[in-house]
């Protein structure tokens, strides 16, 4: 068996591993930091134009071989298992989330507080914006302040994201650009967004992604990066209050065995696979919380037509966000959520039949794709707070095993008593949301549509301060290990009303100064 030591051992190549091996090398120099990853690397940025187009033309998988086959589990929302994780992927929205979301319980009596403050977290999210490159623009509401600006001028709107800004404004409610991960400017040697839409995989680099950070700090001589190495085991130490080694299999070496060592073990794996290499190991678990309260967020969805002249097609993934309804006075009935705003083609698209199924012929079809392009569209979104019950888990499904005879994750996410009892007014207060923005401009709702599942998943290794009831304190420092720390999404209590990454990236900065100190 192969045996690699190191002063710090990060498990897992996704966005948050990145950004936490970036810092502590900086925090540290000279620290000997390995990051040990299941899935390949794909480095080969000269060939993304290629990948984009073959995804454009054949609607392929723009990454290719970024999974693996036998590394699956019900509920799981992205199979992407590579170096760079599922940021390789990822639109590079960076909402954060606010100052409501670490105080529901004292400002609600809902769910937990997050045992860290606004202040704490907003600091390291102007970290997270400056280390990722977010371009934006501040906020309209006096509630989100910033302690820094943006680190890059706002992505311009286009002429329909202006028309739409123009429109649902005159309901009443504010509407900023989104911010994003994407350069508006030259920014850490990445060149400007050239608009083409195709974020999903970025053929200029402008877009944020952490296979950037991993060959940067690869040149460098930072980190030793192990890829197509799966950890299957956390082993601990005779009393087990230390991790003395994390074993795996070299995929690459046709499953050969291999073994780290370090003075600290960092767990970067993301929302499932942490937990699950906690629950396979046997660590970290005395409260019994690990695989629980898995959470995210539910979403609402719709489409509105209104009197507006659109040409769609203008770098349609960019939108317009409002965060009035972060916000939720202590004494109404709770409901939280963002708002966002899309140009949208819905029923606008040239067709080949009416809608009587009659074949448009020449100047027939011209004239119905003109008549049905005089009003405009817009996709309307609100992604809503929920909150995960003690029930909301990720469990070991002993009928599903990997090649190496582990049994795969299970998520099953279930939310607590109070969410489900408001369940249905939160339903018809973001109904009326969007009614009011049709209403506007002479519009209607042309369809509204409900998520199946949480997005931005996290939890499964929440942070808090009492032992019996957390897996982790607020730097990730699992209660029972004073060497195994777990970063990032699996950390999150909560799971916001908006895209989460940030905050993933955010938490995981604030834990680099506790790690270094345990090395
Ligand atoms: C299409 C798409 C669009 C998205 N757009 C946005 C957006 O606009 N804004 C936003 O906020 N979020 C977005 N997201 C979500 C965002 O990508 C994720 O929240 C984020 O990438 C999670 O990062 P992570 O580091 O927590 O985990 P991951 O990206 O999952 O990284 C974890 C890594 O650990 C590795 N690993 C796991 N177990 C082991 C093990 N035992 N041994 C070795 N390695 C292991 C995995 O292979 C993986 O590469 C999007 C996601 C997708 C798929
Ligand atoms: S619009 Fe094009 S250049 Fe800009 S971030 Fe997206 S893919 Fe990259």
């Amino acid at each position: 068996m192969m045996v690699y030591e190191s002063d710090v051992c990060i498990i897992g190549g996704g966005i948050s591993a990145a950004m936490l091996a970036q810092k502590l090398s900086e925090l540290k120099p000279g620290l000997a930091i390995t990051v040990v990853e299941a899935g390949v690397k794909i480095f080969d940025f000269d060939n993304r134009q290629k990948y984009r187009q073959r995804s454009l033309d054949y609607g392929e998988n723009a990454w290719p071989e970024d999974f693996i086959d036998d590394q699956a589990g019900a509920g799981i929302i992205s199979r992407t298992m590579a170096v760079g994780g599922s940021a390789l992927h990822w639109g590079g929205v960076t909402n954060r989330f606010s100052a409501e979301d670490l105080t529901l319980k004292s400002r609600y009596g809902l769910a937990v507080d997050w045992p860290l403050t606004w202040e704490d977290l907003e600091r390291h999210y102007c970290e997270a914006e400056r280390r990722l490159g977010v371009s934006g623009e501040p906020g309209p509401l006096a509630e989100d302040t910033r302690s820094e600006p943006y680190p890059m001028p706002p992505m311009p709107l286009s002429y329909n994201l202006a028309v739409l800004k123009a429109w649902a404004e005159k309901s009443g409610i504010p509407f900023q650009g989104t911010p994003q991960a994407k350069n508006t400017q030259p920014y850490d040697g990445r060149s400007v967004c050239l608009r083409c839409n195709t974020c999903e995989i970025c053929p200029t680099g402008a877009r944020y992604s952490p296979d950037f950070t991993f060959k940067q700090l690869l040149a460098a001589k930072k980190i030793t990066l192990h890829d197509q190495t799966l950890i299957r085991r956390l082993v601990a130490s005779p009393d087990r209050k230390r991790i003395v080694a994390a074993r795996g299999v070299s995929r690459a070496r046709s499953g050969e065995e291999v073994e780290y060592r370090a003075p600290t073990f960092v767990v970067a794996s993301g929302y499932a696979w942490s937990p699950h290499l906690l629950l396979l190991s046997d660590v970290a678990n005395s409260s019994g919380a690990v695989g629980k309260y898995m959470t995210g967020h539910a979403f609402i969805g719709g489409q509105i037509e209104l009197d507006a002249t659109l040409y769609p097609g203008m770098n349609e993934q960019h939108s317009l966000i409002s965060r009035k309804y972060f916000r939720c006075a202590a004494d109404a009935p709770f409901v939280r959520h963002d708002l966002r705003v899309w140009e949208s083609s819905a029923g606008r698209d040239p067709r080949l039949k009416d809608a009587a199924g009659r074949l448009l012929l020449g100047d027939a079809l011209l004239t119905d794709w003109r008549d049905r392009t005089k009003r405009g569209a817009a996709r309307v979104r609100a992604y809503y707070d929920v909150h995960p019950s003690a029930d909301s888990t990720l469990t070991l499904d002993p009928s599903k095993k990997n090649r190496w005879g582990d049994p795969l994750p299970a998520i099953r996410h279930a939310l607590d008593g109070p969410t489900q009892s408001r369940a249905a007014a939160t339903r018809a207060h973001i109904r009326g949301v969007f009614d009011v923005l049709a209403k506007a401009n002479n519009g209607r709702v042309l369809n509204v549509s409900e998520g199946n599942y949480l997005d931005h998943p996290a939890g499964g290794c929440r942070m808090g301060t009492d032992p019996a009831t957390s897996v982790c304190d607020s730097y990730g420092r699992t209660h029972d290990h004073a060497n195994l720390f777990v970063v990032g999404s699996p950390t999150l209590p909560t799971g916001g009303c908006t895209n989460a990454t940030l905050t993933f990236v955010a938490v995981t900065l604030r834990s680099a100064p506790a790690v270094v100190k345990t090395i």
